[in-house]
């Protein structure tokens, strides 16, 4: 199966037969809704997110795979309430990114690409490089001076190039647009194939709570492909009639940098102005996400919401996650915090069934996390 990536400002139609990562008009392309899967149709043998392959978008069976996917689901108490911690910490790079990153790259490897670039603050480099070498494709990354160093160094293992660019978050991007003449831009923010990855979240939350839908589910959200990508899978199985109603979802962020929670909070269909400020929470810290419009269309669709994090609960959380034995990044910790004010103010009810994404490893921002616990 191919997918057909259309693109909801002009409405170009694409097949999906060449690597191509934005529409000619330079509108974000999404694929259309691919045909779900019901439960004898997974492949219960392979404890990876490739037991799905029959609903995703590609042509043959993954060519690249380090394994990815199929993360724990675990129960803990959180203020004393059930929870769910979705560890894809747990990815053979330590974040969720691996889900997007292997389904884009086996797309990219049907239709024949070449030397691939990237621009990224750590993790989505991590995962893009890393998949690149497993398929033996050259890569280049670039990364913001800022990037932490655990994820530049996890970049340069893999082989690629670094390219670390000074300046704003924006020059980045515009370093890695300036390269397209050289090799494919392989963005995780604008390929469709990286939702058509991280969909598989929400088929493996569905199948790991007993094939039932989770009442909430908080992602800490930058850029939005997991929002995008659990709307687009829980969609798949309303389609299919495997599920009746789909959970709520939260995108959860940083209070210092939150372009959703201003659309949000103005009641607009798409991006808003807003002052930015530094935040601990630097895989989420995006100032002009690609897909606003289409990220906050999935949060009202689902009934959910934005969920904002003020800077001094990052630590706290990230401690009592630790506790529990979930060490992450500090990304990651605002999910907790989150969770916590969500109760607190009864938007979600301890009766619930709530899934709290943990996207990143501990082990990607040590330097960070050794400042929050004070060690010297
Ligand atoms: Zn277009």
């Amino acid at each position: 199966m191919t997918g057909m990536a259309r693109c909801p400002t002009c409405g170009t139609v694409y097949p999906s037969d060449r690597p191509r990562w934005r529409c000619d008009c330079g509108g974000p392309l999404d694929l259309e809704p691919g045909p779900g899967l019901r439960r004898p149709d997974i492949a219960a043998a392979d404890a990876s997110l490739w037991r799905y392959r029959a609903a995703l978008a590609l042509k043959r069976p993954p060519q690249v795979s380090l394994g990815e996917g199929w993360t724990p689901l675990v129960a803990r108490d959180w203020d004393g309430v059930p929870v769910h911690f979705k560890l894809e910490s747990q990815m053979p790079t330590g974040s969720f990114k691996d889900r997007g990153a292997a389904v884009m790259l086996n797309h990219l490897l049907e239709v024949g690409v070449g030397p691939i670039h990237e621009d990224s603050s750590g993790n989505a480099g991590s995962s893009i490089a890393t998949y690149a070498a497993a398929a033996g494709l050259r890569c280049r990354i670039y990364v913001p001076a800022s990037a932490p160093r655990g994820k530049v160094v996890q970049i340069a293992a893999t082989g690629a190039e670094v390219r670390v660019i000074p300046g704003t978050r924006q020059a980045v991007t515009d370093a890695a647009l300036a390269a397209i003449g050289e090799s494919f831009y392989a963005s995780h923010n604008w390929h469709p194939y990286f939702i058509e990855g991280t969909k598989t979240l929400a088929y493996e939350l569905w199948e790991q709570l007993g094939f039932a839908v989770p009442d909430n589910i908080l992602v800490p959200t930058g850029y939005g492909s997991n929002i995008l990508g659990l709307d687009r899978g829980f969609d798949e199985l309303i389609r299919v009639g495997e599920i009746s109603r789909r959970p709520r979802l939260f995108a959860v962020q940083a209070e210092n940098c939150s372009a959703l929670a201003a659309a949000w909070a103005a009641s607009a269909a798409d991006y808003m102005p807003f002052t930015p400020h530094p935040t601990i929470a630097d895989g989420i810290a995006t100032v002009r996400p690609v897909r606003t419009a289409e990220v906050l269309a999935a949060l009202r669709r689902s009934n959910g919401g934005v969920a904002t994090v003020p800077e001094a609960e990052i630590g706290p959380a990230l401690k009592a996650l630790g506790r529990l034995g979930l060490f992450v990044e500090p990304t990651a910790a605002t999910a907790g915090a989150a969770v916590s004010r969500l109760l607190r103010d009864r938007t979600i009810r301890p009766d619930q069934t709530t899934i709290v994404v943990l996207t990143g490893h501990g082990l990607k921002a040590t330097d960070k996390i050794a400042e929050l616990l004070d060690l010297h």
